[in-house]
């Protein structure tokens, strides 16, 4: 796997073909399909690749298909398992498909999931209640009642590597793995900038007064349908107040944590995901880190 999943920029997501009926017909041909059950997880049929001949579907482009795009001249779809009309030989996850799949098609399956559960949300006019249906090769849904036309929502949320420099910020929840310490994150709200929601989210979680933010990496994280936007946030050492999303959290140096991490007292998030990836950061603690937090802009 790559520093953390998702970052392979995927298939060629083919735009301009979305609203071509004429064009997805003929992509449907040869297409492979990526079958997504109710809970968003890849599944296999018997005796088949996970990404499913599109032909053995149906001959014809079911109207719900949704497309993906193509790689190396290869179109793919995703289609809920409803539709596909086979029984799962087997299901796969979409944290398992980001370590045990190849890079691009790890990033295929969480434009997939993201898709369909935003799809699935999508079924029924916000504004009158009518029925939608899906246009534009799943990309956007249009109410037959009304005319409303919506599109693919994301939900953006901040995740924060909060430091002096010397010291991380991490926080756990109750409902983790116990052992399981994370930092801190929370979604953006409306009328709000990301970098406003990194100093807010460490301020209401944690009781701590970042004083500047630096950007660094972004993940999609389809679960089901967010982007993680990860800071560093430069805070002094200060007393801690949690808030009641946190059970705890607490400051801790470089040599404190690997000593908890190797004492097995202490567990990080899975490697697949942006937070591991900045804590590692801040503990290799390479050019480029020390100076955000030790040279004031
Ligand atoms: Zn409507």
């Amino acid at each position: 796997m790559d520093l953390f999943a998702f970052r392979h920029p995927g298939v060629d997501r083919a735009e301009p073909e979305r609203g071509d009926p004429a064009v997805l017909d003929r992509r449907w041909q040869d297409a492979r399909v990526l079958v997504l059950n109710e809970k968003g997880e890849a599944c296999r049929h018997l005796g088949d690749d996970i990404l499913y001949p599109a032909a053995r579907v149906s001959l014809r482009r079911p109207e719900a298909a949704t497309y993906l795009g193509h790689h190396e001249q290869q179109a793919y779809f995703a289609l809920p398992l409803d539709l596909a009309g086979f029984t799962p030989a087997e299901t796969v996850s979409v944290r398992t498909a980001a370590v045990d799949w190849p890079a691009w098609q790890a990033s295929l399956f969480a434009q997939a999931k993201a898709l369909l559960h935003w799809q699935s949300q999508a079924k029924y006019c916000g504004r009158c209640g009518g029925f939608t249906d899906l246009k534009n090769g799943g990309y956007s849904a249009a109410c037959g009642a009304c005319g409303l036309i919506v599109y693919p929502q994301t939900h953006p949320a901040t995740i924060m590597c909060v430091s002096d420099g010397e010291h991380l910020l991490l926080g756990r929840q109750a409902a983790w793995p116990e052992k399981r310490w994370s930092l801190l994150a929370g979604f953006v709200e409306p009328g709000e900038s990301p970098e406003q929601t990194a100093l807010r989210e460490v301020w209401e979680e944690s009781g701590v007064r970042g004083e500047r933010t630096r950007y660094v990496a972004s993940q999609p994280w389809p679960m089901p349908m967010a982007l993680m936007l990860g800071y560093d946030v430069y805070a002094p050492m200060q007393p801690i107040q949690i808030s009641d999303e946190l059970q705890a959290a607490r400051w801790l140096s470089r040599a404190e944590l690997r000593a908890l991490i190797d004492a097995g007292e202490l567990q990080l998030p899975d490697t697949l995901s942006i937070s591991r990836y900045l804590i590692e950061r801040w503990l290799e603690a390479g050019p480029g880190i020390r100076d955000f937090w030790h040279t004031k802009p």
